[in-house]
């Protein structure tokens, strides 16, 4: 305690003379450096390409501006923070941008909440949120700023959409959509979860007929599933997501000819035939319509065990049959009414399977046989060809199927070993048998066939004989972008009554969203409302031409963003192609697995198309994807709902930005879930004021120069305090390296602070002459600086820093000074053991007996007493002979 008051003075002086004791006050430090940052407008400005340096790219994803950063946001971006000033002082070119999703249905519903124009909206969230980034202190390169409403962005959206019309990657058309009635638009596939909205979870989604545009995303299909495997460096389970949502299936399409009814044998009202138990005999003389029905099947290989098809309610054959069968028209209904309740409760997986006898019969190209044809309610009409051969033996549904009303099961695939099909029990009762890897029976010539083989000699064999082919489909549908909402892109296009539709010419562009719009929930698109937007020139024929008056899909808006980053001033084309070439791909992006299929998928089909475009090398933007875990309080998501919303401006109130970012990278690894424990937060903070404490003590003597001949560290202490500084700086360079652990890093530096501040004093001391000390304070000062900026900065500053802590270079882990070095010597008195001291393992008898002479308890065991004689064996042991 005897130093407390020399060290007062010297931080009273170091801070200016008004605090008695050194105190740490995040309030004070962080907006002071806050404004110094705020005035360098390079600070964390991209270098050019010219730098020289190695170019590092990363990302946090943009969020949508809702006014209110939310501890996700912060975790997220601190994150990428993070790891934006460690490259910098890793020697690299460092971009690292923020932007705004700016477009959106929240605009609109807080116009007609509260009256404010969207634009007005956005503008001040935009706002508000950029205040509390820079509040948190985030490092990013405003001058790149993209925010995705303002015309400078959208028109490039406009101008990709023309390129992609152009090349027929973007084309119109009628179809079923997804409308949600909360939302008053249509939502893509991917933004319809188990039948709810995306955004309304409570709101099940109805199916509309509605004239579309759609982006060719399909054309993609293949190369989009090829490159998963490329991106080694994305998590397994967001690839298995998108390759699931892509959906690949080999398979093949057969044609059963359709049997005349006229010609047929048999009373299509007798209960035995109407059940549909038997397959009937083949018949010679069968004659058909001359229609056909065309299945698709993944396993081809079990069409011998195929007793009937079964249509979709919607098929264009049931429509003919209908219309010749009122009775049958009846059901069909019935069926089609339970389809779309199955739909709009988005469990049609689940939907208890009827069906009806259509009274007609189709043959069986490979073996000739009749097979009964059904309506079912769970076949849908837009999956495959609406129409499936059924084979209760082989396959789950029909199975079920079958078994319900009867129809026969035939078994034509076996295991390949014969224990496997457990020989004792009845055939049936293992039903269905669905194993890939199995052998053919009953299957004519295609009989002892592994499955694999006879997939493609059947289908090459239905190619040959003209009645079928094999074929790859997938489940990738095509983009449907058309939303009937105001505040997004306007959708470039013009309707001719001679012309067609015409698209805007590149100089007319941008074609901008007005702004004088009333904006209400119902009735389409509220641009078709207003005539001076919808009507306009044809730039074909000069006559009148109509306007689209829907407008794009936001995931168009954050398909691209990331490459305008790279030359957001660029008003000649959407980004300069030698900025993205340098700057491709990013080398690591940052967001929420959320994303895995909409956002992720949508920006790697547009990079393939820009590709193809020309304006781009890179057939992948992202190098390396990382999600972060989600924030969750009392083991619950944040939600206003729930009442458990911690806001960051209050924990920034409360214990500073440096104590919430580094708690929120300490208090789980970020992959993971971070359950918010305030607790937590002020222990951050606690330590952050220990070590303010401790290098403020030091900080008058560390700016002096280094004087020669005062106080050393001591022999014993300086090897222990190198071995751990080494060891700490080592694991934090391993950590951002590898698997991101900080919270294992920062536990590092806090073990690292525990055992300085057993050696305090004797380290404040020796700082004036012994540079292993200093060595020491800088280090530890530098290793807080990704993690702490502000923090950093102002110790930086007060131990005599004069550059930017984050563009210092990194420390770098001395190898040698990483391997245990000092051994633990007992010291006995008259022979009773008093204390255990470390000592370097080699040390001369001299410099154990300065270590034991030094150590306080040693000091204690002998005090008042007279030292008669001093025993060291080297290695071993110290006794200290003492009379008194
Ligand atoms: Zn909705
Ligand atoms: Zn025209």
């Amino acid at each position: 305690m005897s130093s407390t008051k020399s060290t007062e003075t010297a931080a009273t002086a170091a801070t200016g003379g008004a605090s008695p004791e050194i105190r740490y006050n995040p309030a004070e430090i962080e907006p002071r450096w806050q404004q110094l940052w705020a005035a360098q407008t390079d600070l964390y400005a991209a270098e050019p390409a010219s730098s020289g340096k190695p170019k590092y790219y990363v990302l946090e994803m943009l969020p949508y501006p809702s006014g209110q950063l939310h501890m996700g946001h912060v975790r997220n971006y601190s994150i990428g923070d993070a790891l934006a000033r460690y490259m910098w002082m890793q020697g690299y070119n460092v971009l690292h941008p923020m932007g705004w999703d700016a477009f959106g249905l929240p605009a609109e519903n807080a116009a007609i909440k509260n009256n404010t124009p969207p634009r007005e909206w956005t503008t001040a969230n935009i706002a508000a949120m950029k205040r509390q980034m820079n509040r948190v202190g985030y490092s990013y390169d405003w001058a790149n700023e993209v925010t995705t409403c303002l015309p400078d962005y959208y028109r490039w959206n406009q101008w990709f959409f023309i390129r992609m019309f152009e090349r027929g990657l973007a084309y119109r058309k009628k179809s079923k959509v997804n409308w949600c009635p909360k939302c008053c638009t249509v939502l893509a596939n991917e933004q319809v979860i188990n039948g709810r909205c995306w955004r309304h979870e409570d709101t099940i989604v109805e199916q509309r007929d509605l004239e579309q545009w759609f982006l060719r995303i399909t054309n993609y299909a293949q190369e989009l599933l090829d490159g998963l495997d490329k991106l080694e460096n994305w998590p397994e389970k967001v690839r298995t997501m998108q390759r699931n949502w892509i959906g690949r299936s080999e398979g093949a399409e057969v044609d059963f000819a359709v049997e005349d009814a006229a010609h047929a044998p048999g009373d299509e009202q007798e209960p035995e035939r109407r059940k549909g138990t038997a397959v009937l005999p083949a018949l010679e003389d069968a004659t058909t319509t001359g229609s056909k029905i065309t299945v698709f099947t993944t396993r081809i290989d079990t069409i011998y065990g195929a007793t009937s098809i079964q249509l979709a309610p919607e098929h264009a054959l049931v429509k003919e049959f209908a219309a010749a069968n009122s009775e049958l028209a009846e059901q069909v209904s019935t069926l089609l009414d339970q389809q779309r309740q199955a739909r709009e409760s988005g469990d049609i997986g689940e939907i208890e399977k009827h069906g009806v006898f259509t009274g007609h019969y189709a043959i069986n190209p490979f073996n000739g046989e009749r097979l009964s044809i059904w309506v079912a309610n769970y076949i849908l009409a837009e999956y495959g060809t609406g129409a499936i051969m059924s084979v209760p033996a082989h396959d789950e549904r029909d199975y079920e199927f079958a078994k319900k009303y009867g129809i026969e099961m035939r078994i034509v695939i076996l295991p390949r070993r014969i224990e496997e099909a457990d020989g004792e029990t009845e055939p049936e009762s293992t039903l269905p048998y669905t194993a890939e890897d199995s052998l053919l029976i009953n299957s004519g010539e295609f009989n002892s066939l592994g499955n694999q083989e006879a997939q493609q000699k059947m289908a090459a064999f239905a190619e040959e004989k003209g009645f079928g082919k094999p074929t790859l489909t997938f489940r990738l549908r095509d983009w449907g972008v058309s939303r009937q909402r105001y505040w997004g892109t306007p959708i470039p296009m013009l309707y001719c009554e001679k012309d067609g539709i015409v698209a805007v010419p590149d100089e007319q562009l941008p074609v901008l969203l007005p702004d004088n719009i009333e904006i209400t929930q119902e009735g389409g698109s509220p641009l078709a409302k207003l005539p001076e937007f919808v009507n306009a020139t044809c730039p074909k024929c000069g006559g009148p031409a109509r306007r689209e008056t829907d407008t794009m899909d936001t995931f168009v808006d954050s398909s691209w963003y990331f490459y305008r980053y790279t030359s957001a001033k660029d008003d000649r084309s959407p980004f300069d192609s030698a900025a993205a070439k340098y700057w491709f791909p990013i080398d690591q992006y940052i967001g929420g697995v959320e994303h895995a299929i909409l956002h992720l998928i949508y920006s790697r089909f547009w990079t393939k198309v820009m590709r193809d475009l020309g304006l781009i090398k890179n057939d992948e933007p992202v190098e390396r994807l990382f999600t972060q875990g989600m924030v969750i309080k009392n083991g619950a998501k944040m939600s206003k709902s729930k009442g458990n919303v911690v806001s960051p401006d209050d924990m920034i109130a409360r214990y500073g930005a440096d104590a919430t970012r580094m708690y929120s990278l300490f208090a789980a690894p970020p992959d993971r879930d971070l359950d918010w424990q305030e607790d937590g937060v002020a222990g951050v903070s606690r330590f952050l004021g220990r070590v303010y404490r401790f290098v403020m003590k030091a900080a008058p003597g560390m700016r002096q120069p280094i004087a020669v001949g005062g106080k050393q560290l001591n022999a014993s202490v300086a090897p222990i305090l190198e071995l751990k500084l080494h060891q700490t700086i080592h694991k934090i360079t391993q950590d951002f390296a590898g698997r991101w652990h900080f919270n294992t890093s920062i536990a590092a530096v806090m073990e690292l602070l525990n055992l300085v501040t057993e050696h305090e004093e004797a380290i404040v001391a020796a700082v004036e002459s012994d540079a292993r000390a200093r060595d020491l304070i800088t280090n530890l000062v530098l290793l807080l600086a990704p993690f702490a900026p502000y923090l950093a900065a102002e110790l930086w500053n007060e131990i005599g820093g004069t550059s930017v802590i984050n563009k210092e270079p990194w420390p770098k882990a001395d190898p040698g000074k990483m391997v245990e070095s000092t051994i633990e010597i007992p010291v006995q008195v008259n022979g009773k053991l008093r204390a255990v001291v470390r000592v370097p393992k080699d040390a001369d008898p001299s410099v154990m007996e300065e270590a034991v002479k030094a150590d306080p308890k040693v000091q204690a065991a002998v005090s008042s007493k007279e030292t008669v004689k001093i025993i060291v064996v080297p290695g071993k042991l110290v006794n200290i002979v003492v009379k008194g």
